[in-house]
């Protein structure tokens, strides 16, 4: 697969400040981040005996009752359907929340070559990670979202053949990502959350389109770079030298030989819990 550049050049900082803002509590946070959508942290992600310096999730401050009044004040009739998702221009890069929480995603799969090894890793360190499936992939191994589900993972959609998005009609762009969500329902049994643009190209129609369908988008901090193949060891040094409370990290399982891929999470995973990381999976206020 191609190098996924274009989130390098995006104002990471910028995005994390201003939802740190977001959720540093009072009232106003509250509706601005109910309104916002903004990631947190949920309380089903917290471990039994998190690490010392691991604390809840930024949830204290934003009570889910208060949110979901916010919106529905001035603006007629109570909506039916759930709130609608607001968007954005830019991806979510990485986590707030307090605590060394990082996120590992995996694109481009499944791949029963790779995935099953990888939950087969997650699992054994009771570890929940976030899979962004192809929809071409997921149709043809619908046995692996469906334990993906059953071992808490979440998944997000990652089109459906993945193409470069800013190429596209925004006609072909819903076909992608609706065709992907339908097969993610029927596999996995909910429809995703997130969505992530190949290589990291996102326009304007790839914002809108996911957010009428439902979904935020999500970006990473930490690129492995494991699509080169630069040695396990490499990898493995890529996620600790850049693991960081709110890091998401990403990776491959499919789209070539994630053998590497696979090695270094082996590797790197116990590493990240032994310094007191806790791996989680991003949870939406009013999913
Ligand atoms: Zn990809």
């Amino acid at each position: 697969m191609k190098k996924d550049q274009l989130l390098s050049r995006l104002p990471s900082a910028a995005v994390f400040t201003r939802r740190r803002v977001l959720l540093a509590g009072g009232a106003a946070a509250v509706g601005a981040a109910g309104t916002a959508g903004v990631l947190s942290l949920g309380p089903g992600a917290e471990p039994a005996a998190p690490a010392p310096a691991a604390g809840p999730p930024a949830r204290r401050a934003v009570k889910p009752s208060a949110y979901r009044l916010q919106p529905l004040t001035g603006y007629g009739p109570p909506r039916t359907a759930p709130a609608r998702t607001v968007v954005r221009h830019e991806p979510f890069l990485r986590m707030s929340g307090r605590g060394r929480s990082m996120v590992l995603t995996f694109d481009d799969g499944p791949d029963p070559r790779y995935t099953p090894d990888i939950l087969d890793t997650l699992a054994e360190y009771d570890v929940r990670a976030m899979f962004f499936v192809c929809g071409e992939m997921a149709a043809d191994h619908q046995d692996l979202l469906s334990r993906m589900a059953d071992e808490g993972h979440a998944v997000g959609n990652h089109t459906w053949s993945h193409p470069l998005l800013t190429r596209l009609s925004r006609g072909r762009i819903r076909s992608e990502m609706e065709r992907t969500c339908d097969v993610i329902e029927e596999a996995y049994g909910d429809r995703p959350q997130w969505f992530r643009a190949p290589y990291g190209a996102w326009n304007r129609a790839a914002f809108q389109l996911g957010a009428e369908l439902g979904m935020e988008p999500l970006g990473w901090t930490v690129d492995t770079l494991d699509w080169t193949a630069p040695g396990t060891r490499t990898i493995v040094g890529r996620v600790e030298h850049g693991a960081a409370p709110g890091v998401v990290v990403l990776s491959h399982d499919a789209g070539g030989d994630r053998t590497q891929s696979v090695r270094a999470l082996r590797d790197y995973l116990p590493h990240l819990l032994d310094s007191g990381y806790h791996i989680t999976v991003p949870r939406r206020l009013h999913a």
